[in-house]
């Protein structure tokens, strides 16, 4: 049985809760479809001691501010999942849980929407998938000769598992540095590597100034001043506390990219060699767009051109959260409520009668 609404939004993570909060407001039916059993998003997947990088007030989405966690400034992830619950039950969002969206397609006037819970038949659809299902590996050689255990970020919890072994991470952001250092606290054997050194923002900026140097990013480029760089030019890493405690310690040095993996280890392109038990890979993710390849949009590294946070190609179908080409920080707390009250103002004028 096909089921009718005016808008389908996929996915019932920060960004799809925004966008249901702004389809509220104008007064627009929709339904919220999540694969998840459970509210928070890709914040139930996190390692135990991630903290955000900014405090709780500056990680709020729109209308209800987050509230402090007792005895931190930065909150943990147990934090937002209970602040995304909250959130979603306050506003009634029409979230609809355990259902997987596996394709859109063109339907004449309409949007169909296949779900594993059966179809929907819409007229815009607001993609708020995330990223968090679709980790990104490397292409690097060896990557199957290895005999030790390789995991991503998404599967590391804490360093326990890790006892007594030889750990290389991979990767100079901000997870590959917080999963580190929180193998170096541990006093686990770590080698961390990553492609260029590594580059820590003062320490006294947070993701305050993230979204400052984001905002001042899309004023400059709106009102056709020089591009300021935005937040990739304060740097890669927010020196947090755990990071920074750990850097001062002398405990995260890091080493330049390997070369190849062997059986055993990695090398290293001058033929210096390491062993270790597990490689995690802190290398990020792509947008989780797979859904949408019926509607033949992909623009580059998996994209889909988007003016704002519509798709230039498909006028029905937004994009929200994903990162700075759907909106200036788009893929934070704080930063995705903006893109997600135009998408819903675009959404409505495409409506109107
Ligand atoms: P998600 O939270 O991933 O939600 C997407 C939802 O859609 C999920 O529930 C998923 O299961 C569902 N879904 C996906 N595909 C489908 C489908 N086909 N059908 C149905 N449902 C589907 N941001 C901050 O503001 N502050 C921070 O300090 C901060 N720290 C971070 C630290 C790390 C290590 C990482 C990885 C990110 C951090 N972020 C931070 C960034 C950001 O807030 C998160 O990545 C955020 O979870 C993205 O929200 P989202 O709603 O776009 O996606």
């Amino acid at each position: 049985m096909t089921q009718r609404t005016d808008v389908v939004v996929v996915g019932g993570g920060q960004a799809g809760l925004a966008a249901g909060y702004h389809l509220r407001r104008l007064g627009i039916e929709h339904v919220i479809l999540d694969a998840q059993a459970a509210p928070g998003g890709a914040w139930q997947h996190t390692w135990d001691s991630l903290g955000l990088f900014s405090p709780a007030q500056y990680s709020s989405l729109p209308g209800r501010l987050m509230p402090v966690q007792e005895g931190e400034l930065y909150p943990d992830a147990a934090h937002v999942v209970d602040y995304l619950a909250d959130y979603e039950k306050r506003y009634e969002l029409p979230v609809r849980r355990g259902v997987w969206v596996s394709a859109v397609h063109r339907d004449g006037a309409f949007l169909r929407v296949q779900t594993d819970g059966g179809d929907w038949q819409v007229r815009a659809v607001i993609s708020a998938t995330g990223t968090w299902t679709r980790p990104f590996l490397p292409a690097v050689p060896g990557r199957r000769e290895f005999t030790g255990r390789q995991l991503h970020t998404v599967q590391y919890k804490n360093p326990a598992e890790f006892t007594g072994q030889r750990v290389i991470v991979v990767g100079g952001g901000n997870s590959g540095a917080q999963i580190a250092a929180d193998l170096a606290h541990a006093g686990i054997d770590l080698t961390w590597v990553t492609q260029r050194p590594p580059h820590y923002l003062a320490d006294d900026i947070d993701g305050r100034a993230l979204f400052d140097a984001a905002t001042a990013r899309r004023r400059a480029l709106d009102e056709g001043r020089t591009d300021t760089g935005g937040v990739a030019a304060l740097g890669d890493i927010v020196a947090a506390p755990p990071v920074r405690a750990a850097r001062d310690a002398g405990l995260l040095t890091a080493k330049p990219m390997f070369t190849q993996l062997t059986a055993t280890g990695v090398r290293w392109a001058d033929g210096t060699m390491a062993e270790a038990d597990a490689v995690i890979w802190c290398t990020g993710f792509r947008p989780a767009l797979a859904p949408f390849a019926a509607l033949r949009l992909r623009g580059s590294r998996g994209h889909i051109a988007t003016a704002g946070t519509r798709a230039v190609d498909e006028p029905r179908l937004h994009l929200l959260g994903y990162g700075d080409w759907t909106g200036p920080a788009s893929a934070t707390l704080i930063g995705v409520g903006r893109p997600a009250r135009d998408a819903a103002r675009e959404v409505a004028e495409l409506l109107r009668p």
